[in-house]
C-alpha cells in the first residue's frame, strides 16, 4: 500500500536506536525526507547512512544534540525545510522509588517525556494547519494506561502529555485542516532501553537476564518481545495520507499485555 507521503519532510527525534530508528526506517521506505536527532553523533551517523541506503530512501539529515534543551529542539527545527510529520521521542526517565526523587528529578521528567514534545508541536503545528496536512506522533508507554511501579516518574509524566493531546488533537483548527496528533503505546520491544532495564532487575534479584527477560515475554500473550520494525510500520501508517480521520488516539502495540477490555 503507498501511504501518499513520498517527498514530505518528517522530524523524527531520538532516532539513532530503538523505537525512533525504527519509525525512520519505515518512514524511509515510504520515500520521506528526513531530519533525525540523537545525543551522540556517531551511532546518529552510522543510522543514517544505514538509512540513505534503503531502496526509495529520500534524504536523510541529521542532527547531533539533547532533543530536551531549547538549543537542541532549535538545531532540529532548522534542519528541516518544513515539518510535515513529527514523531516525538526521547530517552525514558529512570525507574526508582519517588521517596527519593526530588523536584528536579521530576522537572527532568517533565522536561523530557511531556514539555518537550510540546515545544515542538507549538513551533511545528499552525504551518502544518495552513498547509492542510500534518501528522503528529508522541512515542509513550503503555505505562499510560497500565503504569508500571518502578516507573513513577514515566507514569506521571507521560500522562500529562496524554491529557493535554487529548485536548489539543480535537481542535477544528487543526483536525480540520488534515493535521492528526497521536501516541503510540508500546509494551515491551526488544530495545537498548529494555535490555537495560532487564539487566537492573537482574542485579536487583539474583536471576540470569535469561530467566528476566523469559519471565517478561510470558507477560505477553504473543509471548515475545516486540520489534522496532514493527513499530515503526505502525507509526508510519498513522503518518500515511489514508490516517486522516485518526487523530486523539492512544495506539497500544503490546502483544496483547494490557488486560482490559477497553
Ligand atoms: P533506546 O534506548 O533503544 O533508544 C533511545 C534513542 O533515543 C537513542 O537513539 C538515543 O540516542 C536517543 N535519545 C535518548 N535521549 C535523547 C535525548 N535527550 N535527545 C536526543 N536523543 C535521545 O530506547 P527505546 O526502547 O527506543 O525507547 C524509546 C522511548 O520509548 C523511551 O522514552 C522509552 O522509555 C519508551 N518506551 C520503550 C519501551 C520498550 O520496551 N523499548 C516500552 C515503553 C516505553
Amino acid at each position: 500500500m503507498d501511504l501518499g507521503i513520498k517527498g514530505k519532510w518528517a522530524l523524527v527525534c531520538a532516532a539513532s536506536k530503538g523505537l525512533g530508528r525504527g519509525c525512520a526506517e519505515a518512514l524511509a521506505d515510504e520515500g520521506v525526507n528526513l531530519v533525525i536527532t540523537a545525543r551522540g553523533a556517531e551511532a546518529l551517523e552510522a543510522t543514517a547512512a544505514a538509512l540513505r541506503a534503503r531502496p526509495g530512501a529520500g534524504e536523510v539529515r541529521t542532527v547531533a544534540g539533547d532533543i530536551t534543551t531549547a538549543e537542541g529542539r532549535a538545531a532540529a527545527l532548522a534542519a528541516c525545510p518544513q515539518v510535515d510529520i513529527l514523531v516525538n521521542n526521547a530517552g525514558g526517565p529512570p525507574p526508582g522509588d519517588f521517596r527519593q526523587w526530588d523536584r528536579e528529578t521530576w522537572l527532568k521528567a517533565v522536561d523530557a517525556n511531556m514539555l518537550t514534545p510540546i515545544e515542538l508541536i507549538k513551533a511545528t503545528v499552525d504551518a502544518m494547519a495552513e498547509r492542510g496536512f500534518g501528522r503528529i506522533v508522541n512515542i509513550t508507554s503503555g505505562a499510560v494506561k497500565a503504569p508500571i511501579d518502578v516507573l513513577g516518574l514515566s507514569n506521571g509524566a507521560r500522562s500529562g502529555l496524554t491529557g493535554f493531546i487529548a485536548g489539543l488533537s480535537r481542535q477544528p483548527a487543526l483536525a480540520s485542516r488534515n493535521v492528526t496528533i497521536n501516541n503510540l503505546l508500546p509494551g515491551a520491544f526488544d530495545t537498548d532501553r529494555l535490555r537495560v532495564t532487564m539487566q537492573g532487575t537482574a542485579q536487583k534479584t539474583g536471576q540470569s537476564l535469561d530467566q528476566v527477560a523469559e519471565a517478561r515475554r510470558m507477560l505477553a500473550p504473543a509471548r515475545r518481545f516486540g520489534t522496532a520494525e514493527e513499530f515503526g510500520a505502525l507509526c508510519a501508517f498513522v503518518c500515511s495520507a489514508q490516517a486522516g480521520f485518526l487523530t486523539g488516539q492512544n495506539l497500544l502495540i503490546d502483544g496483547g499485555a494490557y488486560p482490559g477490555t477497553y
